[in-house]
């Protein structure tokens, strides 16, 4: 197996090709990882979320990061991580942004918004009225796996 670094034009594409990602925030010294549905484009990644503990440590810390990862076998994946800043979108100051985020998010959003409805009905919490946010992303990393070996793949001498 190969490991190399992916340039960033294929790290921005295949976060445009991804829907699945872990979102990762922390504060006071805690981290805090939770699987998302997002949509990207550059230089933004566009989640509907629920209100709660991400929400609660993203105001209160906008440092946060996605990985994203596509895995085939052990030796065959791919594996992103975004860097950037919190940032909600409220109404009425971001319709529009959000309008654009229902239209990036497709599916996903009809999805997860018949989830938040039926969840909402069964617990009777307004608390978990959805919001929109976005990430700025300030920098990608990727790796990539492959099979086979690298031409430098002796073990290094001593
Ligand atoms: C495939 C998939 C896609 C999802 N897509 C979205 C999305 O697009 N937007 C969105 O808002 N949420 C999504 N979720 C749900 C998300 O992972 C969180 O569970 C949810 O958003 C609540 O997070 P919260 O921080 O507000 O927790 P809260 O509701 O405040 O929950 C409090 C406590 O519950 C525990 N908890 C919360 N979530 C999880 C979890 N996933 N696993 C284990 N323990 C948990 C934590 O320990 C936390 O302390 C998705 C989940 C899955 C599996």
């Amino acid at each position: 197996m190969v490991i190399t670094q992916m340039s960033g034009e294929e790290c921005r594409a295949f976060l445009a090709s991804a829907s699945l990602g872990r979102l990762g925030c922390s504060r006071d010294n805690q981290p805090y990882v939770v699987p998302i549905y997002f949509a990207y484009e550059p230089d933004f990644i566009y989640v509907l979320s629920t209100f709660g503990q991400k929400t609660e440590w993203m105001r209160a810390n906008p440092k946060v990061c996605l990985e994203v990862e596509e895995i085939a076998n052990e030796s065959q994946w791919m594996s992103v991580i975004a860097i950037g800043r919190y940032q909600e979108l409220p109404e009425p100051q971001y319709t529009a942004e959000r309008e654009h985020a229902r239209t990036l998010l497709g599916k996903r959003y009809l999805w997860w918004q018949n989830a938040l409805g039926e969840r909402q009905i069964r617990v009777g919490d307004h608390a978990i009225t959805p919001l929109f946010f976005r990430i700025h992303v300030d920098s990608i990393t990727g790796l990539r796996a492959t099979e086979g070996s690298a031409e430098s793949g002796k073990a290094p001498e001593k």
